[in-house]
């Protein structure tokens, strides 16, 4: 277990041609036991961070701490840190128990009996002890994983950096492993530093996720706290599957009616919404989540008539295709709701539900509420429960 503090980290990496500024500035903490999951699209300088903790990188500004240790210099091995790959990086002429003590033997003086024991109880926690004496080219994808996360595992370090270990994978065993992975991390409470850039595997696998963009950091929270008030429109759109829709509008007050007017339609505000949202005037941005779009009737408040485009049957939900003004949106419904190409459909959305970014900054302005635990049933237990 430990804490690690990241502080205006900086990397930029220079060539004769070029000057690239992988990470800039980037501060995060990952607290004790903490699973933190770093997401962002391709090239935002994930696994440059990771690579940084792990002194696979020398950082060009700033420092990373584990437990008030300033470890920004210090080698990699004297980092006490479990590094686990993508293409797990196993040896392929040693057997998998040879693998998972190769370290231990050669990095540290821990007799051989403890390996053994660390070893035996690891490949019994990953549930592959009939495979020790396995070579990795005989395993499987999924069995070759575990015996990385097994070596990783018989260090004991005091963290794990993880990346993109799962990416390998079929999407089934994708998501078993995610389950699994989380079950070991809460059982070992050893703080783990996660990469991917799925951002599924974010919202599911962290206690908190970090979101980079152009090695800049976007926002830190729980998962939850990045999907209903995102700091601004790049979170808005990277968090959440189908992406949140966005209109470009401008506020404007006529007639004593507050409206959000976009080039097909003007959205009417309450008063509440219309007091937060500043100047007359103003180039804002409307953000919708798809799963947030109601069906509803012509006469509705701000109901607007579409004709659907396409229409994607997902099981448990259904995803419904509609342009406004020459741009496709999409509406996320419930399965209820039948429909077609070419259906005209009356579509609404509802002011609680709606995000408003600054145009200019792309802030966030306006969030909603998250669902609150008072608005969760519980049952109690208790003789007059349902
Ligand atoms: P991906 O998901 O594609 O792995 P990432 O978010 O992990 O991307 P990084 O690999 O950290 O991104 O790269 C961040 C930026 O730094 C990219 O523009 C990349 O091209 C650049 N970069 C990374 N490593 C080097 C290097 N050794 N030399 C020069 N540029 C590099």
């Amino acid at each position: 277990m430990a804490k690690i503090e990241i502080d205006e980290l900086t990397k930029v990496f220079e060539s004769a041609e070029s000057e690239i500024t992988a990470v800039n500035k980037l501060n995060l903490t990952i607290d004790d036991g903490e699973f933190l999951v770093l997401v962002g699209p391709s090239g935002c300088g994930k696994s440059t961070t990771l690579r940084s903790i792990a002194g696979l990188e020398t950082v060009t500004d700033g420092t990373i701490k584990i437990d008030d240790r300033d470890i920004t210099d210090a080698k990699p091995k004297n980092r006490d840190i479990a590094m686990v790959f993508q293409n797990y990086a196993l040896y392929p002429h040693m057997t998998v128990r040879e693998n998972m003590s190769f370290g231990l033997e050669m990095t540290t003086d821990i007799s051989d009996d403890v390996i053994h024991d660390r070893v035996r109880d690891a490949a019994a926690m990953l549930g592959i002890e009939d495979l020790l004496e396995k070579k990795p080219r005989s395993l499987s994808g999924g069995q070759q994983q575990r015996v990385a996360l097994g070596r990783a595992i018989v260090r004991e370090p005091k963290a794990f950096l993880m990346d993109e270990p799962l990416s390998n994978l079929d999407a089934k065993l994708r998501t078993e492993m995610r389950t699994e992975l989380q079950d070991l991390q809460q059982e070992l409470e050893i703080s783990t530093v996660y990469v991917t850039h799925d951002q599924t595997e974010a919202m599911t696998m962290g206690d908190k996720i970090a979101i980079l963009n152009g090695g800049e950091l976007q926002q830190v929270g729980t998962p939850l706290e990045c999907y209903y008030q995102p700091q601004n429109q790049f979170v808005a759109s990277f968090i959440g599957s189908p992406s949140m829709n966005f209109f470009e509008v401008t506020y404007s007050d006529s007639d004593k009616q507050s409206t959000l007017d976009q080039e097909k339609f003007k959205y009417s505000m309450s008063d509440e919404l219309a007091g937060q949202l500043g100047r007359v005037n103003e180039s804002l941005v409307l953000g919708i989540r798809p799963e947030s779009i109601d069906v509803t009737d012509t006469q509705a408040p701000n109901a607007l008539e579409v004709e659907v485009s396409v229409v994607e049957p997902l099981g448990e939900r259904t995803l419904v295709y509609f342009d406004i003004g020459g741009e496709t949106y999409i509406a996320s419904l419930d399965t209820d709701v039948f429909v077609s190409p070419g259906d005209v459909l009356n579509i609404s959305f509802p002011e609680e539900k709606l995000h408003i970014f600054d145009r200019a900054t792309g802030n966030a302005i306006w969030n909603p509420d998250p669902p609150s635990e008072n608005r969760v049933m519980l049952r109690t237990g208790t003789s007059d429960s349902v």
